[in-house]
C-alpha cells in the first residue's frame, strides 16, 4: 500500500495540526511554517495530488473549497485588508506536499510578482 502523505495523516488525525475548521468535504489548518500572520492550507478530503489530477467531477468541491476561503477570511479578519490564495502545481511551482491545497495568506503586503 503506498505511504501516506502528510495531508492525509492530518485528515486521519494520525498527526496533530491546528484545525480550524471542518466538514465532510474540506479541511482547514495553519500551516506550520507561517509565511504571514495568517497563513491556512485549505485540503479537500479527497486525495487529489496537484490541480494536475482535478478531475470535472471535482468542479463542485473546488468551488466549495473557494467558498470555505472565503468565509475563513472574514472570520480571520483579512477580507477587507486583502489575502493572497495560492495553488503550488509541480516542480517548478515548488510543491513539496503531493495533496491538493491552497494557502490563504494575510495579515501583511506582499509584493509581485512572486519569486
Ligand atoms: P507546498 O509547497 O506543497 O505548496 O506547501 C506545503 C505546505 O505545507 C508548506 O507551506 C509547509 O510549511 C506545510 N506543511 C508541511 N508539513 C506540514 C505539517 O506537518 N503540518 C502543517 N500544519 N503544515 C505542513
Amino acid at each position: 500500500m503506498p505511504e501516506k502523505n502528510i495531508f492525509k495523516r492530518i485528515i486521519d488525525r494520525e498527526i496533530e495540526a491546528e484545525i480550524l475548521f471542518e466538514d465532510d468535504r474540506c479541511l482547514v489548518f495553519r500551516d506550520i511554517m507561517p509565511q504571514a500572520p495568517v497563513h491556512l492550507l485549505v485540503i479537500p478530503k479527497k486525495e487529489i495530488p496537484s490541480s494536475n489530477e482535478i478531475a470535472e467531477e471535482d468542479a463542485e468541491l473546488i468551488g466549495h473549497l473557494f467558498l470555505t476561503i472565503r468565509r475563513i477570511a472574514e472570520e480571520q479578519g483579512v477580507a477587507e485588508s486583502g489575502y493572497r490564495v495560492v495553488l503550488n502545481c509541480g516542480p517548478d511551482a515548488t510543491q513539496t506536499v503531493r495533496h491538493l491545497h491552497f494557502h490563504l495568506i494575510g495579515g501583511r503586503s506582499m509584493s509581485w510578482p512572486p519569486g
